[in-house]
């Protein structure tokens, strides 16, 4: 008999180990993915889409389109509950059993953490969702006609620090580009201790590197910093600065998504053993962003670690080799210690970002500029999606 397994999320986790499961099980396996969403959203190039510098279907793949002919269900529908004591999860229509469940429902975002933050019923744009990204690019063309004050950056709590220094870099590139920088004093707040930190506790010299790069594109920079509340046209810092801006994006903190909340810590993350198996559920993994992971060390303002893409990656083709284990019976895979590469738009240039592992000690960490990695950036994009409308899930 096949083993049932249901895997909630179809983005980088949940994908990856659909494919990773489909590959090495074939027809021992009834592999299911159900999503909210009908599209992979290839989510690295969403600061793009505000910029207007990408259209939506350059990077998205419908879902039932790349799983179906893998022979892979796809039901297009939210979960809306597990119940991890009878194997099953419910969605608004039915209900779904399982052998094995994988969790790749990445973040829920917290706009509710500051009073006044987010697009929805706050007063800052966020592009951490393509909706986010295309309203926040419709914000931007409205500002070009009468620019002002930028504010960007991330509140107390944040753990994906990296969008909102593409944002800024790209916004300084894009303002120069039209030859109007000189109208937009453009300020980067954030609750990192210092800049080039990312919540991981800084790569080498990447402070000196970001430092420098903020400094050489005079943007203004406020580190170590919480935001009391954004009111219509100012940001209200704890220490009573005010800013005020005709554009702001912040980035919010992240939870659990609601319907696994319940399976996961105080936040909502899952905590997972060195497999990704869910410490008190056997037959649960989880995946991405959904996992819970401790921050390398505690900052005088809350900062979370990121989960990057490539992380989840690895994660899910872990977590896929020892599924693959449970049902087979063949040897556990060896734990391996995650690391992260990562490559960060600057707007005219971009940074390569490597650590190994994530967190400190480690045996390489680093940080270089270079426009050979813009280019790199944008080949991979188009590689990642040629790979993901073919079922592959190698690393590069
Ligand atoms: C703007 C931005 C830029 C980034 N840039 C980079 C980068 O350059 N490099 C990099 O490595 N990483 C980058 N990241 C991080 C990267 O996007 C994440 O690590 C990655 O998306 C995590 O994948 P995931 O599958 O865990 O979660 P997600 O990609 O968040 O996917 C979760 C999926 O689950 C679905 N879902 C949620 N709840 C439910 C439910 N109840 N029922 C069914 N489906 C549900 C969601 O709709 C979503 O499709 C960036 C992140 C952001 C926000």
């Amino acid at each position: 008999m096949s083993a049932k397994i249901l895997i909630l999320g179809g983005s980088f986790g949940g994908l990856t180990t659909a494919f990773e499961l489909k590959r090495t099980l074939g027809k021992d396996a009834e592999i299911t993915v159900v999503s909210d969403l009908d599209r992979f959203i290839f989510i690295p190039s969403l600061p793009w889409v505000a910029m207007g510098w990408r259209r939506p279907e350059e990077i998205s793949l419908y879902l039932e389109k790349i799983l179906e002919p893998k022979g892979i269900e796809f039901i297009h529908e939210e979960a809306k509950g597990v119940d991890a004591d009878s194997s099953k999860v419910h969605t608004l229509s039915r209900e779904l059993d399982y052998d094995y469940l994988v969790i790749a429902t990445g973040p829920a975002l917290v706009f509710s953490a500051v009073p006044g933050l987010g697009p929805e019923e706050g007063y800052t744009e966020c592009i951490f969702t393509l909706e986010q990204a295309l309203r926040c690019n419709e914000a931007w063309r409205r500002f070009l006609e009468d620019p002002g004050p930028v504010v960007i950056g991330s509140v107390q709590g944040v753990s994906c620090f990296g969008p909102p220094y593409e944002y800024a870099f790209e916004i300084d590139a894009e303002l120069r580009k039209r030859k109007i920088r000189h109208k937009v004093p453009i300020t980067f707040v954030t609750s990192e201790p210092y800049i080039g930190h990312f919540g991981m506790g800084g790569l080498a010299n990447s402070k000196r590197i970001m430092e420098d790069s903020f400094a050489e594109r005079e943007i203004q920079v406020i580190a170590n910093m919480a935001v009391e509340e954004f009111t219509p046209g100012e940001v209200r810092l704890k220490d009573g600065t005010k800013l005020p801006f005709k554009l702001a994006m912040f980035a919010p903190p992240m939870s659990g998504v609601q319907a696994v909340f319940h399976l996961g810590n105080p936040k909502g993350f899952i905590p997972v053993d060195e497999h990704y198996r869910h410490k008190d559920y056997k037959n649960i993994f989880s995946v991405g962003v959904a996992v819970a992971m401790a921050p390398p060390e505690q900052t005088p303002i809350p900062t979370g670690l990121p989960k990057t893409g490539y992380m989840t990656v690895k994660m899910a083709k872990h977590a896929a080799k020892m599924l693959v284990s449970d049902i087979t019976g063949k040897e556990p895979p060896d734990v391996e210690s995650l690391d992260a590469i990562c490559l960060m738009d600057m707007g005219d240039t971009a940074a390569m970002m490597k650590a190994d592992p994530v967190l400190p000690p480690r045996q390489e960490a680093e940080l270089k500029a270079g426009i050979q990695y813009k280019w790199l950036k944008t080949a991979f994009e188009k590689y990642f999606l040629w790979k993901i409308k073919r079922g592959l899930t190698q690393l590069p």
